[in-house]
């Protein structure tokens, strides 16, 4: 398939991670000049990598819950966001905000509210 798609730093895109060995979604660091993905951050491990094409096939088999903002959440857990669909979440920003990776590109929320 050739996708035509144009990307932007902070999109998200699937990759195997060598250091994690795992394939999972990982944010675009560096796009060039056509919008091609030239580099990727692994949001698990911080591990900054060149992109490859082609090399992944999503296959998630973990479900998430539906996002509540009294929740509190943990790095790499999941959730369904009424809106954006499924999210991992793969930062705690502060004891308040945590940056969730969904299936286009990484959004802050708020979590732990009371
Ligand atoms: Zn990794």
């Amino acid at each position: 398939m050739a996708e035509k798609r144009v990307f932007k730093t902070g999109d998200r895109i699937e990759q195997l991670c060598n250091t994690c060995g795992e394939e999972r979604g990982h944010i675009v660091a560096s796009v060039s000049k056509q919008g091609k993905i030239t580099r990727v951050s692994c949001p698990m491990c911080a591990s900054h990598v060149p992109y490859k094409e082609g090399t992944t096939r999503r296959a998630s088999s973990r479900v998430g819950i539906p996002y509540d903002q009294a929740h509190t959440y943990r790095r790499g857990d999941t959730m369904i966001h009424p809106m954006f669909g499924e999210g991992e979440e793969t930062a705690i920003v502060d004891p308040r905000k945590i940056d969730v990776l969904f299936s286009d590109r990484m959004r802050r929320l708020i979590h732990a509210h009371m």
